[in-house]
């Protein structure tokens, strides 16, 4: 079964205890195209700008991401800088973002993409998140949702919007508690839950995720890492896995779940 992804493609520089790197191949929509790209067909709808490399169009096109949807616009790409603590890896500051064409982006989806079954709303503005979902011919089996801090404290009502229309939502536990204005974990995701969405896959770095749904809650560890290179994606490549899988299997069961959350720990 067919995915569809809106999320953010661009470059990023980042700093981690071991190393830099500038205009790195980067972005939500990437990240997770790449890796749901091992499950399930996938569509990808963002927008990038002429600077943006051919080879890594070559990139997603070698995994078989369907990149019709992938608008080249005059401007810049999309850029995100970030830096890791150099003490402890599930930490980092964003030091700057800048959206570029993404800022002016009004995405028209075409006849096939508006009958995916799959959607994925990656980590992007929420008010593209919805003009995504609001195209929809009707209501794909599963909608998940992905966000950031940036989003969190810029435009809370739109994202709060969108989550009540999606079944699952991926925050990692820092987001969750600061959405829900919880401290407690538990009472976060119940917050969220109330909104709507079924589940709520809270994400805790190298401790792995905790799937909460149902009045239950599923653990999947991340696997243990001795030297951790570049952190950036984690997040994205796991949904790819789950919403992957998911796809794949045709299966939205709580034990589908489960097994999604164990295949997205392996991407
Ligand atoms: P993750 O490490 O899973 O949180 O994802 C990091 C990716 O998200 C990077 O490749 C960035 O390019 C992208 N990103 C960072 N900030 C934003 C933002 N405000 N909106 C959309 N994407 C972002």
């Amino acid at each position: 079964m067919g995915m569809l992804v809106v999320g953010s493609v661009g470059y990023d520089t980042v700093w981690t205890p071991l190393g830099s790197g500038t205009d790195l191949l980067g972005g939500s929509a990437t990240y997770f195209s790449i890796s749901a790209s091992y499950f399930s067909s996938v569509s990808l709808v963002a927008v990038v700008g002429r600077d943006f490399r051919s080879d890594d169009i070559a990139l997603l096109k070698n995994h078989g991401v369907n990149t019709n949807g992938l608008e080249i616009a005059p401007g810049k790409t999309f850029r995100w800088s970030g830096r890791y603590n150099p003490d402890d890896v599930n930490l980092r500051d964003t030091l700057d973002t800048q959206l570029n064409v993404f800022s002016e982006f009004e995405p028209s989806l075409d006849r096939e993409q508006r009958n995916q079954e799959y959607l994925f709303l990656a980590n992007i503005d929420p008010e593209l998140q919805l003009q995504v979902l609001n195209q929809m011919e009707r209501r794909p089996k599963l909608v998940a949702v992905d966000t950031m801090n940036f989003w969190i404290d810029s435009k809370k009502p739109h994202l709060s919007k969108v989550i009540e229309l999606a079944d699952v939502v991926f925050m990692d536990e820092g987001e969750l508690r600061s959405f829900s204005e919880e401290a407690n974990l538990v009472k976060a995701a119940k917050v969220i839950m109330a909104m709507g969405p079924k589940t709520v896959v809270a994400k805790q770095g190298e401790h792995g995720v905790l799937l909460f749904e149902h009045g239950s809650v599923f653990a999947a560890p991340a696997y243990p890492i001795e030297r951790v290179v570049d952190p950036t994606g984690a997040g994205d490549s796991f949904a790819g896995g789950f919403m992957g899988y998911l796809a794949s299997e045709e299966d939205t069961t709580d034990t589908a779940f489960r097994h999604a959350a164990i295949l997205g720990s392996v991407m």
